[in-house]
């Protein structure tokens, strides 16, 4: 979500005459863009921005800071970086280039009362400039759900879905400028509901698969507790729809999920992926986890360790858990020491890498189709990403593949990617 909304800042800006530079020494402004959703990028913002202090110095750069550190902070953040020029909080980015253009420094905006819009971004900041053949779209922010430990309600605010009508004209004007996939973003994309017409995120999809002309739909994240039949239904009815689906487990323990407030058991979640695979037998799946919150037993662990085992992730995205300002689990003891939350981390990254083969080898020899995107980064040829989301090296590629879907044999399975060559169908 951060990427989608560094570039509407971007493509408003550009919009508004200004230019991008990848030379720091050349820019009058720097926009950092900020997560809360753990401690460590917290920290980073600040030596982040304290690397472009000499720059300030030197060329009278400015520094603005947005994002869900802005909003969390507010004024502290001049209070800690008295240097800093805006600072703009999830839903005020729309004036960044006004205070920039009028010089209204320090600017500070962090109302939570800008999040609650349908539409926090002007029309002028619709585009592609991050990529040339894949796009993310924003079709709800917010979330309702306090789960325990995350802070995104109270940085991102309210769940507020955007109208139907407003996606179909982005993802239009998208496709028009090359895109072929687009991935709808969301924090619970399943609560999606159109302002206007009521529509809900299913009937987003067949709306969006059959009125806009592009070839690839993605969606990113699904809540467990509100996955259903109709949503696990479209992997099997929309052809445009990529069989990849992140449903986030957190923990395999009812116990610790019953404290997270996740409002689901591991039972129940086993159920959702089985609705998902009828439907779609071959879908990948993914996974986030958070090890080591408060009161995580062993046992606890050891069943997160199980459903890993047993659910055959592509992919998981596993995090020691950090105490969160604001969240209910702030006020239980961060009771599990750092040793034992990276000695579980490693556990179950190893656990993973060594299913990651098993899941993995279901690609070998088999053809996919990759939309080739950018020159690998070792050798000539080019990659892109599989209908599994999988990066996928195709090693005879060339120029010309870029920017199509081509059918590939996979031929080698490599630790974090897949690789083959092009295959000409009969
Ligand atoms: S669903 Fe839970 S984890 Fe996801 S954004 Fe909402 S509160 Fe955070």
């Amino acid at each position: 979500m951060n990427v989608y909304d560094s570039e509407r800042v971007s493509t408003m800006l550009i919009n508004n005459g200004w230019n991008m530079t990848k030379e720091v020494s050349e820019a009058s402004l720097v926009i950092i863009n900020s997560c809360s959703v753990r401690e460590k990028p917290l920290q980073k913002l600040f030596s982040c921005a304290g690397r472009y202090l000499p720059y300030k110095k030197k060329y009278g750069l400015k520094i603005f800071i947005m994002g869900c550190v802005a909003q969390q902070l507010g004024d502290k953040i001049l209070e800690k970086a008295s240097y800093i020029d805006g600072v703009f909080g999830p839903g005020a980015e729309y004036m960044i280039p006004e205070v920039a253009e009028k010089e209204i420094f320090p600017f500070i905006s962090n109302q939570t009362d800008l999040l609650e819009r349908e539409e926090i971004f002007p029309a002028s900041s619709r585009g592609n400039i991050f990529g040339k053949y894949t796009s993310y779209v924003t079709v709800m922010h917010g979330c309702n759900n306090y789960c325990s430990y995350c802070i995104v309600p109270f940085v991102r605010g309210k769940e507020v879905s955007r109208k139907s009508k407003e996606l179909l004209d982005e993802i239009k004007l998208l496709a028009d400028n090359g895109v072929l996939e687009v991935t709808l973003l969301g924090q619970n994309v399943n609560s999606y509901k159109d302002p206007d017409s009521g529509i809900d995120f299913a009937d987003l999809l067949y709306k969006i698969s059959e009125e806009t002309p592009v070839k690839r739909i993605r969606f990113i994240t699904s809540h467990p507790k509100d996955f259903n039949i109709k949503l696990a239904e479209t992997f099997a009815q929309i052809s445009k729809l990529m069989p990849y689906l992140h449903l986030p487990a957190q923990s395999g323990s009812d116990n610790i999920l019953n404290m997270m407030n996740r409002k689901y058991t591991v039972s129940e979640y086993n159920k959702k992926l089985d609705m998902c695979r009828k439907a779609c037998p071959d879908i990948a799946l993914s996974s986030d986890f958070i090890v080591g919150f408060p009161g995580e037993t062993e046992d606890d662990f050891n069943q997160t360790m199980l459903l890993v085992d047993k659910t055959g992730y592509d992919v998981i995205f596993a995090f020691n858990y950090s105490q969160r300002p604001f969240t209910q689990a702030s006020l239980y003891e961060d009771n599990i020491s750092s040793e034992i939350k990276f000695r579980r981390l490693n556990q179950l990254l190893d656990l993973q890498k060594q299913k990651i083969k098993e899941v993995r080898n279901r690609y070998l020899n088999r053809v996919v189709k990759v939309l080739v995107e950018s020159k690998s980064p070792k050798g000539s040829s080019f990659m892109g990403r599989s209908e599994h989301n999988l990066i996928t090296h195709v090693y005879d590629s060339t120029e010309d593949d870029v920017g199509k879907i081509i059918d590939v044999k996979i031929n080698k399975i490599l630790k974090n990617t897949i690789g083959g060559k092009k295959y000409e169908r009969n």
